[in-house]
């Protein structure tokens, strides 16, 4: 049997939400955005976020990414599942992650956009697990720094199940 337990709260996540949309919105102020989005897991974050920035020229795209099967330990291999619709070159592109775990994931797609040329290319995850590091990735806008937990909800699965939780939470096995 599984249990969910909450590890933060939709009232803390909308909050701090908030807090980097104001950022982001002050930093690309009177710049052309791309926001790229990495499917699946941060749609959500990613939904409430954009409504967050408060910019006018902002264009949203998204990048389809399988970096795990159904396990929970990155395998260092990221397939592109969907790519970008259109060009980045000379564009502001905000990468939007879920989570930067190992790292092999986010710093993959850098080498990867950086070969098409953006203007600026920077970060934004809602969660980093730097205990799990295994390489060094700038993450320029970060909402959470968590503990070594695997966490589910709020975007992020477990086998594809759980995405649908509006709040984090981690699952832990009831006795029995
Ligand atoms: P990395 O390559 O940094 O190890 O892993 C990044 C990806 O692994 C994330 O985008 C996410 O899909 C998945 N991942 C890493 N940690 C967790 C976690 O605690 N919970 C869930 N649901 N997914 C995770």
């Amino acid at each position: 049997m599984e249990q969910i337990v909450e590890y933060l709260s939709q009232a803390k996540i909308a909050e701090r939400v908030q807090e980097l949309g104001a950022q982001i919105g002050r930093d690309y102020k009177d710049r052309r955005l791309v926001v790229v989005i990495v499917l699946k897991g941060s749609f959500v974050f990613a939904a409430d976020l954009v409504r967050a920035i408060e910019i006018p020229h902002m264009r949203i795209d998204f990048l389809g990414v399988r970096s795990y099967g159904e396990g929970t330990e990155s395998t260092g291999v990221v397939q592109i599942t969907n790519d970008l619709s259109k060009p980045i070159e000379e564009e502001d592109v905000l990468l939007v992650e879920d989570i930067v775990d190992t790292g092999l994931t986010i710093s993959y797609l850098l080498d990867l956009l950086h070969t098409r040329k953006p203007r600026t290319l920077k970060v934004c995850s809602l969660l980093h697990k730097p205990a799990r590091a295994r390489i060094q990735v700038p993450i320029e806008y970060l909402g959470f720094t968590i503990e070594d937990k695997f966490v589910i909800g709020y975007g992020l699965d477990f086998a594809e199940k759980y995405r649908n939780l509006p709040f984090l939470g981690v699952l832990q096995r009831a006795e029995g």
